[in-house]
């Protein structure tokens, strides 16, 4: 079968969901593979890249099994063929009308951010792969934004403090912000309702700051709303935090729900001029009362407070790489016979639930996924 490489058509989009090296990978489990000239351009893959990987150049739409990064739009659906098997970002819980116009088109549908959250599935969880990404950038946005060093130094000229950073939210994006903080050498603290972080908050040279509510422990991984106990808590916490640290990284998310609010524009007016907040949540809502999605804006206390909602496609070339890694391992699980055939087992938890469509007909949700 043929595997087709399409160029993305978001605006700012920079991603692509193939890099000349994944395009060995995919040859090596039997497909061809053709790629969309200037796919991978915004990336700093060039058509000749791909070409010296063994890739064809031409329309890819047309192939039996395409690859994307984001889901389609409706002229991209029209330009499928029937049959055609489509792996993309589709948002499966929040668009149902897309699943509805791709089995209209008699297509079958593999979403990427429908990777269940089990060990197995680990190699192909594309969200997580970004979140790790975007929490990096998010601290190099926070370090371009604020006027100072994060890491202390005595000069000749005198003493410069470390900066001080706090994480809100300690899962994927949050502990990459503390690792990329700390190796700038920045004080960091983070904190998470999941007290089970502590520690891997500490490997990473932070500091775990405890909310001290019980919460309801999760059982599959993702986080719970808080209570409201735990939210008085928490506020006083960041009050207090707000007043002390140089740069606030937001990330708090609860899946299927809006951001939670984390900081209110009282505690935004108490941080100092030149300070700097990154909010990860900016999509979803923010985590901070004030954000713009998408957008950097300076408050008039002189606070910057960032929302960029584009934070791994700013590291593209890395961004594409681990998205196409995470792509390939996919298909791998979907090509038993290393012949360039993808079959769908829905007998096997991961293929069933990652499957939204299937020949023409919506498979979403899912059954619920065993805790593994
Ligand atoms: P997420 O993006 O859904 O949420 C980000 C963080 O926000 C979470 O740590 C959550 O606890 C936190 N949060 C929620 N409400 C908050 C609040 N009011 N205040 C502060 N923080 C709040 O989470 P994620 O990063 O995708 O992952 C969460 C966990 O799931 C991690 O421990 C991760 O290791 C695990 N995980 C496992 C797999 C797998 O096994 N395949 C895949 C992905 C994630």
């Amino acid at each position: 079968q043929r595997v087709g490489v399409v160029a993305e058509s978001l605006p700012g989009e920079t991603r692509v969901a193939a890099t000349p090296s994944t395009v060995r990978l995919l040859l090596g489990l039997g497909y061809e593979v053709v790629v969309e000239s200037g796919a991978g351009a915004a990336s700093g893959f060039g058509d000749e890249a791909y070409a010296g990987a063994g890739a064809r150049l031409g329309g890819a739409w047309t192939a039996d099994v395409v690859l994307k990064v984001n889901a389609p739009t409706d002229e991209e659906i029209a330009r499928l063929r029937p049959g055609t098997t489509l792996v993309a970002l589709v948002a499966p819980a929040q668009r149902p009308e897309l699943l509805e116009a791709l089995a209209a088109r008699d297509v079958t549908v593999l979403a990427l951010d429908a990777v269940p959250r089990i060990s197995r599935a680990q190699s192909m969880d594309v969200l997580s792969s970004m979140a790790n990404i975007a929490g990096y950038r998010a601290v190099i946005e926070a370090a371009h934004a604020f006027g100072r060093f994060f890491t202390g130094q005595f000069t000749a000229a005198g003493k410069v403090p470390p900066a001080k950073v706090l994480v809100a939210g300690a899962g994927v994006a949050g502990l990459a912000a503390v690792g990329a903080a700390s190796s700038l050498g920045a004080i960091v603290r983070a904190t998470d309702p999941r007290p089970e972080v502590a520690d891997q908050v500490r490997s990473l040279g932070g500091e775990y700051l405890a909310v001290d509510v019980a919460q309801e422990e999760s059982t599959d991984g993702y986080a719970r709303a808080t209570s409201a106990d735990y939210d008085r808590a928490a506020a006083e916490l960041y009050h207090e935090q707000a007043r002390d640290v140089d740069v606030v990284i937001t990330t708090a998310l609860i899946p299927g729900r809006p951001a939670p609010r984390l900081l209110t524009a009282a505690d935004v007016a108490a941080m100092r001029p030149g300070s700097v907040i990154v909010d990860m949540a900016a999509a979803q809502g923010g985590n901070v009362e004030g954000t713009v999605p998408g957008r950097s804006v300076v408050t008039g206390n002189g606070v910057t407070v960032i929302g960029y909602t584009d934070l791994a496609s700013r590291l593209p070339a890395q961004a594409s790489q681990l998205f196409g890694t995470n792509l390939v391992n996919l298909l791998r699980l979907l090509t038993p016979g290393k012949d360039g055939r993808i079959v769908v087992d829905f007998d096997d938890v991961v293929q069933r639930t990652v499957t939204v469509v299937r020949a023409g007909t919506v498979t979403w949700p899912p059954p619920p996924v065993p805790v593994s």
